[in-house]
């Protein structure tokens, strides 16, 4: 018999509604004793079986969702079949061709939480970040060396979430070679040398692609600043487009000196060393405000600011100051393209935080689109903090 939790009365509510959480305080009691990332049957206060999740006995979520099918079993095949649903479900991306480096598996939205599988090319780049995920390691790694051939898996399973789960930072190679140091990607017709190993999360944000093929658009002759830019995915595929310039501003001078080899892969005049500045963004923008310039198209796509409710206000200080300045160096009927990664700050806060941005700076803004997370990174409809990137595509008069 599975070790079981029985949730308090009316805490059954979220899991009816295909939520894949279950926070602590909704369970009542615990039958039997579960090992970390072991399977659990789910029952309601009136002991009604609703399936069947995996335990994580030191953080807050106490237990996350594999299946609402209290008769399925947990096992190989079970993994199986849900990373093959995943894969299939990457069929159109698969056969556009416009990139060889998409996200496989997206945790919740694909029905395997904690689990997330990037594709590089030949090499896939595995992130397990809860202890369900964790116990199942061997198996989902055998069952996608059978699923997708392939050169390598990589494992950068080093995100800070893990340390909620008790589980202490990995990474490694799980299956076949090492990847290279850096490995070749294509997207929407340019280059990217990405670095699996060291890069930011798995190595690249795949998560931006579809923004950067709208935004694109917009920089055909135009000055183009590029802020948090990373390893220069937005301003490059800008300067490919015929961009007039592109500034990019970055903290971290590894992240800028892979957007120079990045430009060189791509355009052959492009990496001059005033278009690669190494710095705090809120300095430089103000430095730029100081010094009166002014851009076409600004790009402001910034980090994660604060991971816990509480650090929510201080988000919002932070997105309005630099959308504020942002807004000061457009020239007249310039395009803002601005982000958040932050999962608490909402779309609709976002977009509030953005409009007192342009109050502040005096500046009327149409909206000609609202944006997201690219289609391989799918929310699940009952899961609504699966849509963590959002953000706003303006027009500045
Ligand atoms: N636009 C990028 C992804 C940006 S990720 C792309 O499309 O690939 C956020 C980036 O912000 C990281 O590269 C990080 O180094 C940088 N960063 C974080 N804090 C910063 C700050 N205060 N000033 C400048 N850059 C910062």
């Amino acid at each position: 018999m599975l070790p079981a939790i029985i949730l308090n009365q009316g805490r059954d509510y979220s899991v009816s509604r295909r939520h894949p959480w279950i926070f602590s305080g909704a369970i009542n009691r615990v039958e039997g004793t579960p090992e970390p990332g072991g399977t659990v049957a789910i029952r309601a206060a009136d002991g009604t079986p609703l399936g069947l999740a995996a335990w994580s006995p030191e953080s807050q979520i106490r237990a996350r969702v594999w299946s609402l099918d209290p008769a399925e079993t947990i096992d190989d095949a079970f993994f199986e079949r849900r990373l093959a649903a995943a894969i299939a479900g990457r069929s159109v991306l698969l056969a556009s061709d416009t990139t060889n480096a998409f996200r496989l598996v997206n945790a919740e939205a694909d029905g395997l939480p904690g689990v997330t599988v990037d594709r590089y090319d030949s090499h896939l780049v595995c992130q397990f970040t809860t202890t369900g995920a964790e116990r199942w390691k061997p198996a989902i790694v055998e069952s996608l060396t059978r699923l997708w051939p392939c050169a390598g898996i990589y494992e950068r399973s080093d995100a800070d979430v893990r340390k909620h789960e008790g589980l202490e930072p990995v990474r490694g190679c799980l299956a076949g070679a090492e990847p290279p140091e850096r490995i070749e990607i294509r997207e929407n017709g340019c280059r990217f040398l990405v670095d699996i190993r060291g890069g930011h999360k798995t190595g690249f944000y795949l998560d931006q692609r579809d923004n950067r093929a709208l935004v694109t658009p917009y920089t055909t002759s135009a000055d183009v600043l590029d802020v948090f830019s990373y390893t220069g995915a937005f301003g490059i595929m800008a300067r490919q487009a015929g961009a007039a310039s592109v500034t990019h501003i970055d903290l971290s001078s590894d992240a800028l000196a892979l957007a120079r080899e990045n430009t060189r892969l791509n355009v052959c005049d492009g990496d001059a060393d005033e278009n690669f500045i190494a710095g705090n963004t809120f300095e430089v923008l103000r430095t730029f405000r100081d010094s009166r310039r002014s851009f076409d198209v600004i790009v402001l796509d910034p980090p994660k600011f604060g991971d816990a409710r509480k650090h929510v206000m201080a988000a919002c200080r932070g997105y309005k100051d630099i959308n504020l300045l942002a807004l000061k160096l457009l020239r007249p009927g310039g395009i803002l393209a601005t982000f958040s990664c932050s999962g608490l700050v909402t779309p609709d806060l976002f977009h509030k935080v953005v409009a007192d941005a342009a109050v502040d700076a005096r500046r009327d803004v149409q909206v000609i689109r609202r944006l997201q997370q690219a289609s391989d990174h799918p929310e699940g409809l009952g899961f609504p903090e699966g849509l963590y990137l959002k953000g706003l595509l303006c027009r500045v008069s």
